[in-house]
């Protein structure tokens, strides 16, 4: 093993996930895998693999360098939205390849018709409007012009969605603005049919959208969390709680685990200060197993006497501070420990789970970001 750790990304739950999904949101609406951050930390590569053996034709990322990686693990001709950040430089090689894209400003529109006009194609567009995000999207203001630049340049735009994103539709305390983001698209939608544009896809839903909302499922979703085996929050969850069937409650399915092994063993005399600093004391003639993943892994350093792993089945705590490389695992309590026993960091082993929400919770991380924020060189092995 070169690295001192590795991630696990099982392809069984993957396929439940979508299952999921799919009968949320119908058979007639196109499912968006979004695979910004790579892939939420599952490796943009692996999952764009798994997703289409499931039927998966359509990726979301939020860049460039994001759909290059799209492209080139995709053996299926799936089609690829940039949803975000793209420098001009880069539209030759997006439009060239029929590439979608968020076009949200001026700049952007002008670009792309300049550059498909030189290419002599169609720019594939999706429009974004603002509807209350306020983050980006064309102001209701600016349709007019927004219109009449389109139609001088039909020839050249390939209209392929109308879009928004909802500002926080996990939580029900944002429920008045997420209705009238509803709204207001829907103001855009009848505007635009009014003068004649129509666009092949109408797409507002992330995952929170999809199972809270069931009206902002139109043509497509855009799935990032929930493909990964995640509700978006605990209150998604419960929301939905009532509907699942008793014996599945929880339909949406971990891909990922996190493994190591220890290192190397340790006795340590009460009384003894474990690791930098003083931070922990053992309280007994103790054994320590160095388990060779730190901060510099994503283990993070708020985990420091708070954390927990498993081995050989038991939930063991961490004792001192994390390091770069490193953490201490107070194993006292096993009966014959050795070097090279496998250490769980998140999934399960024996009877024992450390779901990543358990993990994430002791230091405040979503399941976003203690996921996205996994390096993206630890070894991935799909099974
Ligand atoms: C990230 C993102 C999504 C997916 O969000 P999830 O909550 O992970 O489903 C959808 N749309 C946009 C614009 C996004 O940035």
């Amino acid at each position: 093993m070169d690295h001192t750790s590795y991630i696990e990304i099982n392809k069984t739950a993957y396929k439940q996930n979508i299952q999921f999904i799919r009968n949320q949101v119908g058979e007639k609406t196109i499912i968006s895998s979004v695979v910004k951050g790579n892939a939420y930390g599952h490796g943009i590569e692996n999952i764009v693999t798994i997703a289409e053996s499931n039927g998966i034709r359509h990726f979301s990322t939020f860049s460039t360098d994001e759909a290059v990686r799209v492209f080139n693990a995709s053996t299926k001709g799936s089609q690829i939205m940039i949803m975000g950040m793209l420098d001009e430089e880069s539209l030759p090689w997006i439009i060239e390849r029929g590439i979608g894209f968020y076009v949200f400003e001026f700049g952007r529109l002008k670009a792309a018709i300049e550059v498909a006009k030189q290419l002599d194609k169609q720019a594939r567009v999706h429009i974004e409007v603002e509807t209350g995000f306020h983050r980006t999207g064309f102001e209701w203001e600016e349709r007019e012009t927004l219109l009449k630049r389109i139609e001088k340049s039909r020839d050249h735009l390939e209209l392929q969605g109308l879009c928004t994103h909802y500002a926080g539709a996990e939580s029900v305390a944002n429920y008045v603005r997420v209705k009238s983001q509803i709204t207001k698209y829907l103001e855009y939608k009848a505007w635009f049919e009014e003068n004649g544009v129509i666009f092949e896809t109408y797409h507002t839903a992330c995952s929170a959208a999809s199972l809270s909302y069931p009206e902002t499922i139109m043509d497509m979703v855009r799935i990032g969390i929930a493909q990964y085996g995640f509700w978006p929050s605990q209150e998604t969850y419960m929301a939905n709680f009532k509907q699942l069937d008793a014996d599945m409650k929880n339909p949406l399915k971990r891909l990922i685990s996190w493994k190591s092994s220890i290192m190397s063993i340790k006795k340590v005399k009460m009384g003894s200060f474990i690791g930098y600093g003083n931070s922990y004391m053992a309280s007994r003639n103790m054994t320590i197993a160095l388990v060779p993943i730190g901060y510099s892994h994503g283990f993070s350093r708020n985990l420091s006497n708070l954390g927990k792993v498993l081995i050989d089945g038991k939930i063991l705590p961490v004792v001192g501070t994390v390091t770069m490389n490193t953490i201490s695992v107070d194993i006292s309590d096993l009966s014959t420990p050795k070097k090279g026993d496998e250490v769980v960091i998140i999934g399960k082993q024996k009877r024992n789970e450390i779901t990543v929400a358990s993990f994430g919770e002791s230091t405040q991380q979503v399941n976003y970001e203690l996921l996205t924020r996994l390096p993206a060189d630890i070894p991935r092995r799909v099974k």
